[in-house]
């Protein structure tokens, strides 16, 4: 069955996007302009519900601006690729073009940007008028499910029907695994499987679960068995620990952990600034200052009094030692247990407030500058559908809104040149 009559195949570059989230919209809104029409099919009922639901409901819509060779530091996967897109949408241009709509963005002190009405739904709202400002149609509750080659566009196959296309943006999201990319196994291109990123770290068997609620601003953890360690604030949770440091491990440490099905073992040194042999110099000073202080009650290092009694107990430090008559091997105890302290991770727990799916389609055969299919001219890709995600903080926003800009802008100018 044809949804679209024969005229409006004459009439128009129809451009189709596969999908109603941030890349989708943002590639609908750039892909539109005079004699295209832009049609964009959600399978959902909803529009936008990742944007809705994220940063806790306030939108973490991209990072403080810093140059392009800073940014893609933050992509475990896609550094590279984004490179190179960066350079024609950056955080610079995500400002500019909300805050030209009249969205004011706001940068906090760890660098997230957020609307200044501190509600997601003025980004969605933004994104909606505009689309509906420039004439994109809307087809809800209408997935995609085949792709079929026509000497020229491609028939799509939907929900309610066929229709033919002159080009295909496809921004259709993470996938939890290979089996459901459905319709996309039609294109033959290269498929990463997928995997979560930015997952919590399960530690059921570690004591220091007792407790949670205690958080350190500036920490180290290392997964062992790999170069990888990060920096940043720590929480401990009642079920293992979270927090910017631990996200960012588990991020570029993705492929790793999967492989070991999440069982590994971290190392956190809790103070990111001092070295083992500043431990040990600064706790000689202390002792020889205040060799009658009792070491349970005195935490030094910034470790809050919980962490560091529970220190001292695993140190086998009693309530009453000195510290001045700290013996020498429970000394390296305590210097061993702020210096490298194991956990073992057990699983992993998802982290509600951002997390995002590594893999999807390879990067290799995808232009960067165009986001355009290197096997199929006039199919693009957006958003998290592509092998690229980032850490937290704004950066999927940011990847999504770039990648979502070039799809859009590609097959629009190649629609006026061409056709
Ligand atoms: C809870 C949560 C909070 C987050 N918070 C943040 C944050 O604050 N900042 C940040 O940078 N990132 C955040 N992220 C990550 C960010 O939301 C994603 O990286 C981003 O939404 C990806 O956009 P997308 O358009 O590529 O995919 P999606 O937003 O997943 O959109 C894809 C859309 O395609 C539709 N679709 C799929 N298949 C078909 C089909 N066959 N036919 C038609 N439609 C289809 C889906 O229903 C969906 O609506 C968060 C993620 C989550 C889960």
């Amino acid at each position: 069955m044809l949804i679209f009559g024969l005229e409006q195949i004459l009439f128009y570059v129809i451009i189709a996007v596969i999908g109603g989230g941030a890349a989708g919209f943002f590639a609908a809104i750039h892909a539109s302009g005079p004699g295209i029409q832009v049609i964009l099919f959600e399978k959902s009922p909803k529009l936008l519900s990742k944007v809705k639901i994220s940063g806790g409901g306030r939108c973490n819509v991209t990072h403080r601006p810093m140059e392009i060779s800073k940014l893609i530091r933050n992509y475990p996967r896609g550094e590279k690729f984004l490179k190179k897109a960066f350079l024609h949408f950056s955080i610079h241009d995500t400002f500019s073009w909300f805050e030209s709509r009249g969205v004011l963005l706001k940068i906090e002190g760890d660098g997230r940007v957020f609307p200044e009405s501190n509600t997601s739904q003025t980004i969605v709202t933004c994104l909606e008028e505009e689309a509906k400002k420039l004439g994109v149609q809307i087809q809800l509750s209408n997935g995609i499910k085949s792709i079929k080659t026509k000497l020229q566009g491609y028939t799509l196959g939907t929900d309610r029907g066929e229709i033919t296309v002159s080009k295909i943006i496809v921004a259709s999201g993470g996938h939890p695994n290979l089996g459901t990319y459905g319709y996309l196994n039609q294109l033959n291109h290269k498929l990463i499987n997928p995997i979560p990123s930015l997952f919590t770290f399960n530690t059921p068997q570690e004591p220091i679960r007792e407790l949670m609620g205690v958080s350190l601003p500036d920490v180290v953890v290392k997964l062992e068995g790999t170069k990888l360690s990060y920096r940043g604030p720590l929480l401990i949770t009642h079920w293992g620990i979270s927090g910017p440091a631990v996200l960012k491990l588990s991020a570029f440490g993705a492929n790793w952990l999967y492989e070991q099905q999440y069982k590994a073992r971290a190392i956190i040194q809790w103070n990111a600034d001092l070295t083992e042999q500043a431990y040990v110099e600064q706790l000689n000073s202390y002792a020889q200052l205040h060799p009658n202080r009792k070491v349970h009650s005195h935490p030094l290092f910034g470790i809050p009094a919980r962490l560091w009694e529970h220190f001292c107990s695993q140190s086998e430090i009693n309530t009453e030692q000195l510290f001045g008559q700290l013996p020498k091997r429970l000394y390296n105890k305590l210097v061993q247990c702020l210096f490298c302290y194991p956990v073992a991770m057990q699983g992993k727990t998802t982290f509600k407030e951002e997390f995002v799916t590594a893999g999807g389609i390879s990067l290799d055969e995808v232009y960067p500058e165009t986001m355009e299919s290197k096997l199929h001219s006039g199919i693009y890709f957006a958003g998290e559908v592509l092998n690229l995600d980032g850490i937290t903080g704004g950066f999927n926003f940011q990847a999504a809104w770039t990648t979502g800009y070039l799809a859009g802008r590609s097959a629009r100018l190649r629609s006026n040149f061409i056709e």
